[in-house]
């Protein structure tokens, strides 16, 4: 998918992923398809640690990565998962300052769980957009 974007749309700078994981590999397709990103929403999804440490490094332009109510997976075997909380120990201010992130179990998605439909009649729909980029909060 990331391949068929860079050849399809040359100069594409936002991409949200809705659907699905987050995983090393779409990072590392990023950084080659997709070099000139400035914007990237992973929300409600989960991610695993080291995707999201090559998309902030190694996407240059990037200015912008939503994680809001994701998991961010530290490894598979055993599962360990990286807290919200600990970010700002674990990142450079540099990369911080890109991300725009919920504490976990504060916020009122990450409280209800993942689980829930984003369907159009789904709950918490109409406030669903509230913690999305501007350009990238519209319905599925
Ligand atoms: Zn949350």
């Amino acid at each position: 998918m990331i391949l068929a974007i860079g050849k399809h749309c040359n100069n594409i700078t936002e991409l949200k992923f809705s659907d699905g994981n987050f995983e090393e590999k779409h990072a590392l397709a990023m950084t080659k398809y997709t070099p000139k990103l400035k914007i990237l929403s992973i929300r409600h999804i989960i991610m695993s640690w080291k995707a999201l440490l090559c998309v902030l490094n190694f996407l240059e332009d990037l200015e912008k990565v939503n994680i809001c109510n994701s998991l961010i997976l530290e490894t598979a075997y055993p599962l360990t998962f990286v807290e919200m909380s600990e970010l700002k120990d674990l990142l450079p201010t540099s990369s911080m300052e890109k991300l725009i992130y919920c504490e976990t179990g504060t916020c009122l998605r990450c409280m209800n769980g993942r689980d829930i439909i984003r369907s159009r009649n789904g709950p918490y729909e109409d406030i669903w957009g509230e913690d999305e980029i501007a350009s990238l909060a519209h319905l599925p």
